[in-house]
């Protein structure tokens, strides 16, 4: 192989994000300090949203939003099929049944036209899943969550950034769960945060990400007391201050990135417009796409696999996001997932490719991807050529 290897997602740390986190090593919190609530206020501000609650990672976040819902054992949530498994792993952490939706042929977005049918009297809350980066449909999402009394809490984990009929993500839901994994938009190394308008699902969080103690370290030593009481079982879920200083670093970078990741996306939908060989996902009007993963449907003549261990020989970090949640083994067995329950996501997850996207990717980068799915195609052209417009 002549070139570097290129991953399918990638961090970008520069000097400056490093003299942050090295400022709050010479200080005196390297957790619960001053450095978390100066991350949530940023995170607060930048989405438009009242609270912000930083917390150990995207997982955690999507834990303590059904937990401050007061979602329990017996109750049921309704997420969508194509989506990573954190999403509906929150809900079973809680004794909390996940009711697996189908997704939109075109999008992968949770179709909203099939939530109803999944609607029982156990049902307390919609997760709908920013799957790549592309906020789902928040009006008609938000009229059925309505209609039935239901929460809505969005997985954001994709879509930091993105924005809505000119509304941010982190502000079109009753609760939205972000990650800062070095993949995802921004990043902590490990690190989450939940946003929320509503002041009393913050303090519930708050306390549950502190083992369900109502007051944490630093607010007992400005109080100048000892006492604290736990009243409710929570985890420890606190993100540290070193993680804030690095977040706080990041966020600022963030229009930048998006703007480099839209150029991006640009680039690989211009060079594969009319391919014979794979086909980019609809964007709907009205959004900002937040272009966390880059995917597209592969020709069934082609094959998915096929393009997927081509680009790899090439030493292009191409992957699949996802299988179908209800098909793995654990939520086979343990909640009776079968094939056949959520086709569309079922057919999708067997044709897509998540092509490499990310802000350090160059111009060359995206040119050698594009190149190498090229290449695939010359000996099916004159089969494929009529198939590619289907
Ligand atoms: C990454 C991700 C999560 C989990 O985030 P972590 O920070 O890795 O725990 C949840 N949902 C989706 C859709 C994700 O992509």
């Amino acid at each position: 192989m002549d070139c570097e290897p290129l991953p399918y997602g990638r961090h970008w740390i520069d000097e400056d994000d490093i003299q942050e986190v090295v400022k709050v090593l010479r200080s005196d919190w390297l957790t619960t300090g001053p450095t978390v609530e100066a991350f949530e206020r940023a995170v607060a501000d930048y989405t438009g949203a009242k609270h912000a609650v930083a917390v150990a990672n995207g997982t955690a976040a999507l834990h303590a939003a059904l937990f401050a819902l007061g979602i329990g054992p017996g109750d049921e949530v309704i997420v969508p099929a194509l989506t990573f498994v954190a999403t509906a792993n929150c809900a079973a952490f809680l004794g909390v049944r996940p009711v697996f939706a189908d997704v939109e042929r075109d999008t992968l977005l949770l179709d909203p036209e099939r939530i109803a049918e999944k609607i029982s009297p156990k049902t307390r809350a919609i997760i709908a899943v920013d799957y790549t980066g592309h906020p789902c449909d928040y009006d008609a999402l938000r009229g059925i969550a309505h209609e039935y009394g239901l929460a809505l809490v969005a997985d954001a984990c994709h879509s930091l950034g993105g924005a809505y009929h000119n509304r941010n993500v982190g502000t079109l839901a009753d609760l939205t769960a972000f990650s800062f994994h070095p993949v995802k938009p921004i990043t902590t190394g490990e690190g989450g945060m939940v946003t929320t308008d509503d002041a009393d699902l913050a303090r519930r969080m708050r306390a549950f990400r502190n083992h369900g103690i109502t007051t944490d370290h630093r607010e007992r030593a400005l109080a100048g007391t000892w006492y604290y009481e736990m009243t409710e079982l929570g985890y420890n879920y606190r993100l540290s201050d070193l993680q804030c200083a690095l977040g706080i670093s990041q966020l600022r970078k963030l229009p930048r990135w998006m703007a480099r990741r839209q150029q991006i996306a640009g680039q690989y939908a211009a060079a594969l417009e009319n391919s014979p060989v794979a086909r980019p996902l609809a964007v709907r009007s009205g959004v900002s796409h937040a272009r966390h993963l880059y995917v597209v449907r592969v020709n069934p003549d082609v094959g998915r696999d096929t393009l997927v261990s081509g680009l790899r020989a090439k030493g292009i970090g191409a992957n699949v996001h996802y299988i179908p949640v209800h098909l793995h083994p654990y939520y086979r067995q343990q909640y009776g997932g079968k094939p056949g329950m959520c086709p569309i996501a079922e057919e999708a997850s067997r044709h897509i490719v998540s092509l490499p996207i990310f802000p350090r990717m160059t111009d060359s980068d995206v040119r050698r991807v594009t190149h190498s799915v090229k290449e695939l195609a010359p000996d099916l052209q004159p089969a494929a050529s009529s198939r590619a417009r289907r």
